[in-house]
């Protein structure tokens, strides 16, 4: 078999780790691919930390070889691999300047015209006015990208970045997840960043592995993830999903099923399972993709689309939005985002309507998993 592993690839084969009779992470395959930023994607406890450590070297898998390239680093201490980390406690040392913090790296390997890299650095992270400050100087933001440069400067294959944003407050998180973005595109790194955060991950990853009880549930790029989740799991993690419980009437590429009394339709490729006849299939849709009229109105829905009736239980303004629940047969709280311009001052609680979607943006799940 040809080994399609490119040169830079970091490559988990078959790694697990146990602590004592409890299992952090299950044997997992992964391939991150050179200069990509990969995110590894869960709640607290799903074990991405404890595999982003087996891949610095801070944790020795209990199974499994690790690869960088075409080298197997699996038993290699830390400061031998190629990998650099940067924590959520940014670490720096307190009575050196911006300029030594990130020079230190260079300076400890016996280099020691060190301005022109560390300047480059600097300029990298765009803090060059505040070379010469120490860090208590400096915004926690900004100590973040002192942090950043220091792991950069001894050019690492790799960089993993522990939850390197979570003691920032929101704004400035956004920023920053620009900001590293930004950075990763510059230099071509390939960057492995955990995050529980959702929306971080999909703004900043070009893959993101959503991880769930020490197991990859699903891999792939952002919006792969978003429009065709296939578990329960992700699609609920990833954003809101309204999921219905249905049976399936009849099952070719595009498949009916019948909710409560009302049929839906969906294209087959959208479903994480094969659907048969007569079996069961959780039809899910984001809340974003379903439009609302009352229900006078229905004779408007154009041939074609998914319907189902229902009744606004509440509704919420929230700026650019929307928000509806919708208590109806097939569902008993249906979510609904509608754009603020489409609003009609007859969708309030009470109102009798009919949501409608197109069928292409549902998709379906395997009925049997527990809706988490
Ligand atoms: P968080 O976001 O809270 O850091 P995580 O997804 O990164 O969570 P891990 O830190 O990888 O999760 O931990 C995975 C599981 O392994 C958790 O249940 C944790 O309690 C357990 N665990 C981690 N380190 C150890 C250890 N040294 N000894 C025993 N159990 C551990």
């Amino acid at each position: 078999m040809t080994d399609t592993t490119a040169s830079g690839d970091v490559r988990l084969a078959g790694i697990s780790k146990h602590y004592g009779s409890f299992t952090a992470v299950h044997p997992l395959d992964l391939t991150i691919p050179q200069g990509s930023f990969f995110a590894l994607l869960g709640a607290s406890g799903c074990g991405k930390t404890t595999t982003l450590r087996m891949i610095a070297g801070l944790e020795e898998p209990s199974t499994g070889t690790i690869s960088l390239g075409e080298r197997e680093v699996t038993h290699l201490p830390p400061y031998k691999r190629p990998v650099n980390t940067v924590f959520q406690s940014y670490a720096l040392f307190p009575h050196m300047d911006i300029f030594e913090n990130i020079a230190f790296g260079l300076r400890r390997r016996g280099i020691t015209s060190v301005k022109k890299q560390v300047d480059e650095m600097i300029d990298l992270v765009q803090l060059g006015e505040h070379a010469r400050k120490k860090p208590h100087q400096l915004s926690g933001g900004q100590q973040q990208r002192v942090a950043v440069a220091r792991a950069l400067i001894n050019h690492p294959q790799v960089l993993l970045l522990d939850e390197p944003l979570g003691a920032l407050d929101l704004k400035l998180r956004r920023q920053m997840q620009l900001e590293l973005k930004r950075i990763q595109t510059e230099v071509g790194i390939t960057f492995v960043h955990v995050t529980h955060d959702q929306e971080e991950a999909m703004t900043m990853a070009d893959t993101v592995a959503v991880m769930n009880g020490g197991r990859v549930e699903q891999l792939g790029a952002p919006a792969e993830l978003y429009e065709n989740p296939r578990t329960t799991f992700v699609a609920n993690f990833l954003g809101t999903s309204n999921l219905i419980e249905s049976a399936v009437e009849s099952a070719g590429s595009d498949v009916a099923v019948s909710a409560s009394g009302t049929t839906l339709r969906l294209p087959a490729a959208r479903c994480s399972t094969t659907p048969r006849t007569g079996g069961k299939l959780l039809v899910g849709v984001r809340p974003e993709k379903i439009s609302l009229v009352p229900a006078e109105e229905e004779h408007t829905i154009a041939a074609g689309r998914n319907k189902i009736a229902g009744k606004i239980a509440d509704s919420s303004f929230i700026g650019v939005s929307t928000q509806y629940v919708i208590d109806s047969p097939v569902c008993p709280e249906l979510e609904v985002y509608v754009q603020n311009i489409e609003r009609d001052a007859r969708l309030v609680p009470g109102a009798e309507v009919v949501l409608h979607w197109n069928p292409e943006h549902t998709f379906g799940l395997d009925a049997d998993q527990s809706i988490s």
